[in-house]
């Protein structure tokens, strides 16, 4: 092998390690800005399933069928303080379905039959309707259809179920295919304070 190529591996040699420097570099600038850019998260303010006053409506499946994973990131939350833990809970219940011989709808409004209703403090088994009931999402079934959060609203509902990014299982992909298809650009990046 003559000195000239020799020469010319080696400066191949330091241009791909340039390169590869390079590109290095820029991964880390793209990942410095995608955490300058924050996270998807949902505004409650747009969202048609979530935001009060929205009601007679169908709900909106874009968050579960658009986002990437095979289960979408996106999941009900129910905050317990808010919940009036209601007997006929027209979240868990089809509350237009045929009424059973206990007074209770037949038929579930989930269709993962991702809640679970406990009954809670002092129970009366003659009465079911003089009961107070937990409504518990699996996380695992939910996978984010908003049905349940639609439903959970006044007259009947209290509003305590909202739809959630799941920021342990969200990609933070650049373009995130939910806010793509967001009807209600409720779907945006921002970031999360931490203290
Ligand atoms: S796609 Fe938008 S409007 Fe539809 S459920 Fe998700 S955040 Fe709400
Ligand atoms: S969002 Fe859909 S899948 Fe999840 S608990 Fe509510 S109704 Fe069930
Ligand atoms: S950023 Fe990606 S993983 Fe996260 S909600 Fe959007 S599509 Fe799903």
């Amino acid at each position: 092998m003559s000195d000239r190529s020799t020469r010319r591996e080696l400066l191949g040699h330091c241009a791909r390690g340039v390169g590869l420097v390079a590109i290095g570099g820029t991964g880390v600038y793209l990942g410095r800005r995608a955490a300058a850019q924050g996270l998807w998260q949902i505004d409650p303010e747009r969202c048609i399933n979530i935001r009060l006053g929205a009601t007679g409506i169908e709900a909106c499946d874009k968050c579960a069928t658009t986002c990437v994973l095979a289960l979408s990131a996106v999941r009900a939350v129910n905050e317990f303080s808010r919940c009036g833990r209601c007997c006929i809970c027209p979240a868990y219940f089809d509350v237009t379905s045929e009424v059973g011989s206990d007074g209770l709808p037949k038929g579930k409004l989930c269709p993962r039959d991702a809640i679970e209703r406990k009954p809670i403090g002092l129970v009366d088994p003659s009465d079911p309707l003089n009961n107070f009931y937990e409504y518990v999402i699996d996380e695992q079934k939910c996978n984010g259809c908003g049905k349940c959060v639609l439903a959970c609203k006044e007259p009947a509902g209290l509003g305590s179920i909202r739809l959630e990014v799941r920021h342990d299982l969200c990609l933070n992909c650049n373009r995130c295919s939910i806010a793509l298809a967001c009807p209600e650009e409720a779907f945006a990046q921002r970031e999360i304070r931490t203290t």
